[in-house]
């Protein structure tokens, strides 16, 4: 799955945060763009220097505007994950093995068009880009990104936010509340009736491929009961022996996945959610599909049952 990079290991203590240095990896994002290097089928990322000498093609050294000089001049902070190089602000993101990466929000109107090797690219193509820690930061990166993005401003009274400089999160520097990633709990299901599973395909998307029962936690419920409540919204099917399979940060939509497996408690006549699925039915092991992908939480288990790997329930 795309978190599985060892040998790699990521690390997200904020804790970790320090100065760039000039071949720390930089990671950019603009409407579901990432600033990439392509070269061949492997993704590398500018670093530090490329930013500050426009060796990558971009510029050197362009004056902020006004607004922003004074958003950054309220971030710095060395004790805060954020830093002031020249004109532009790195913000410490994580570190994979002892790699630190960094995003900048604002930056100069010249790398619209950084030509040379640099390119901006859907962040879509961490599904087949190689090699996958890398794949796997241009999605977490991402998910850092859009929160940062979406707190500018305090929800609860309008005032500016400013980064902690204790914890991963933005505090208000009026009413002082305090806003941390968004990250929402949802389930997959994989509902096993003897040897069969139920797949399904979602209405009204592109995405044409078999999948699971999906759907977000809602407030007050457990996560046991949201698997039940999905299956029954979608299907219209009572379940039982829920087992735990495996979890999933999905940061395409700011998602903590929770795979289970389960078995059908009673009638397996599908009554189908047309407004969420376009197809319910049972396959056999046999008429599975092939794997299609290698990164989602969603096809290993499809591929667990096809094997005959899954969980089973306890006699
Ligand atoms: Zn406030």
């Amino acid at each position: 799955m795309i978190q599985d990079i060892a040998p790699h290991r990521y690390d997200n203590a904020f804790a970790l945060r320090r100065r760039p240095e000039p071949e720390d990896p930089v990671l950019c994002y603009r409407d579901g763009e990432v600033l990439l290097v392509r070269k061949g089928e492997e993704i590398d990322f500018l670093r530090v220097r490329d930013f500050l000498t426009g060796d990558a093609g971009g510029p050197a050294d362009i004056a902020p505007q006004d607004e922003q000089t004074e958003r950054r001049a309220e971030e710095q902070n060395d004790d805060n994950g954020f830093y002031n190089i020249g004109n532009l602000t790195f913000i410490y993101l994580f570190s994979i093995d002892k790699t630190p990466y960094y995003s900048i929000d604002v930056l100069p109107e010249a790398w619209e068009n950084p030509g040379k090797d640099a390119v901006w690219e859907s962040v879509r193509l961490f599904r087949s880009a190689r090699p996958i820690d890398r794949a796997f930061a241009v999605i977490t990166g991402m998910q850092l990104a859009r929160w940062r993005q979406e707190h500018h401003f305090c929800g609860k009274c309008g005032s500016r936010m400013r980064p902690s400089r204790t914890e991963r999160a933005f505090i208000c520097t009026s009413c002082k509340n305090t806003v941390y990633p968004k990250i929402c709990p949802a389930v997959i299901v994989a509902v096993t009736h003897g040897d069969s599973v139920l797949l399904t395909k979602y209405a009204g998307r592109d995405y044409a491929n078999y999948a699971l029962i999906a759907g977000f936690a809602e407030v007050g419920e457990t996560i046991e009961e949201t698997v039940h409540r999905e299956v029954m919204e979608e299907v219209g099917l009572r379940v039982k022996n829920l087992r735990f399979y495996k979890s999933q940060p999905w940061s395409l939509s700011d998602t903590l996945l929770m795979g289970f497996f389960c078995d059908l408690d009673g009638d397996e006549t599908i009554t189908l959610d047309a407004t969420e699925l376009a197809v319910g039915e049972w396959k056999r092991r046999s008429e599975m599909p092939d794997r299609r992908d290698d990164v989602s939480l969603t096809s290993e288990m499809m591929e667990q049952f096809r094997l005959g790997k899954e969980p089973v329930s306890q006699p």
